[in-house]
């Protein structure tokens, strides 16, 4: 596809992975519909994009509300503002607990957005993707729906539907011009662990000590490169990891 005059819908577009997507976008002419909860930094994100003449138009959401969701797509159609990219980032894990120890509403957290936030953006906006010749969905997976780590329990469960959905996609959107893609990175240094351990940046921060681990714009490498494929090649799964990181569970640290 080629992406200058394209508009792409980025979930989670407030820090890391979201937020380096649609730096980079902006750069190649796309235009942005970005949304997260942390507004104040979509704002500045907003006038920092705006640099490089694209059209940004940002909302304060969170993923897991279906019935604000349905207000902003009601508002996308009204202005004929139709995405022909869709990137379901928005995700966090949360805790690292046994499933007998751990907090449930961190499961609540996860499960509401990670799948069910994912689900409720994709019902909303595919509709709207339908009818062009070229469009796109990329889910945000991760090697965690792939293998399961010590304590990674329901956040792998999470990733694991993100892969089955990322397949179901692929299976519905048959017959469509949607090409569908999961992108599963390993570990990438974003707010990710900050996030994980609410807010313990000491703990956060060893998890990335003795190895490096990939950056927001090494997943954004891997986004663009199956954008920009022609109409007739889909790339269904990119899995990639730091070169020091295997699996989830080995990971060569010096
Ligand atoms: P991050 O730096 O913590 O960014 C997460 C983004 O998701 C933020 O913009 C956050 O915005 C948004 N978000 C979280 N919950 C939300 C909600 N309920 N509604 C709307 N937005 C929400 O983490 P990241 O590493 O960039 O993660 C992006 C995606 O990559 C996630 O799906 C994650 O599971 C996946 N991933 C990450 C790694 C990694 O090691 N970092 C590895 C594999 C896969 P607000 O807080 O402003 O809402």
């Amino acid at each position: 596809m080629k992406l200058k005059n394209k508009t792409a819908f980025i979930t989670g577009a407030s820090a890391g992975i979201g937020k380096k997507c649609a730096i980079e976008l902006a750069k190649k002419g796309t235009n942005l519909i970005l949304l997260s909860r942390r507004y104040k930094n979509l704002e500045k994100l907003k006038v920092r994009l705006e640099k490089y003449d694209v059209q940004v138009t940002i909302y304060k959401a969170d993923v897991a509300n279906f019935k604000k969701l349905q207000k902003i797509a009601a508002e996308l159609e009204e202005k004929s503002l139709f995405p022909n990219i869709l990137i379901n980032n928005a995700g966090l894990s949360q805790g690292l607990d046994p499933i007998d120890q751990a907090d449930v509403e961190d499961w609540n957290r996860m499960i509401d957005t990670n799948i069910k936030g994912l689900l409720y953006i994709s019902r909303l906006i595919i509709p709207m993707m339908k009818n062009f010749k070229d469009a796109h969905i990329i889910n945000l997976g991760s090697i965690a729906g792939r293998e399961v780590y010590a304590g990674g329990n329901v956040y792998n469960a999470t990733k694991f539907a993100v892969h089955a959905l990322n397949k179901a996609m692929n299976i519905d959107l048959f017959g469509t011009d949607v090409k569908v893609t999961n992108i599963a990175p390993g570990a990438v240094e974003t707010e990710f662990s900050v996030v994980r351990f609410h807010g313990n940046k000491e703990k956060a921060d060893s998890v990335y000590e003795g190895f490096k681990p990939l950056k927001a714009k090494d997943v954004v490498n891997s986004v663009i490169f199956a954008l920009r494929q022609p109409r007739h090649v889909n790339i269904q799964e990119i899995f990639l990891t730091p070169t020091a990181q295997r699996t989830t569970y080995l990971t060569y640290k010096n």
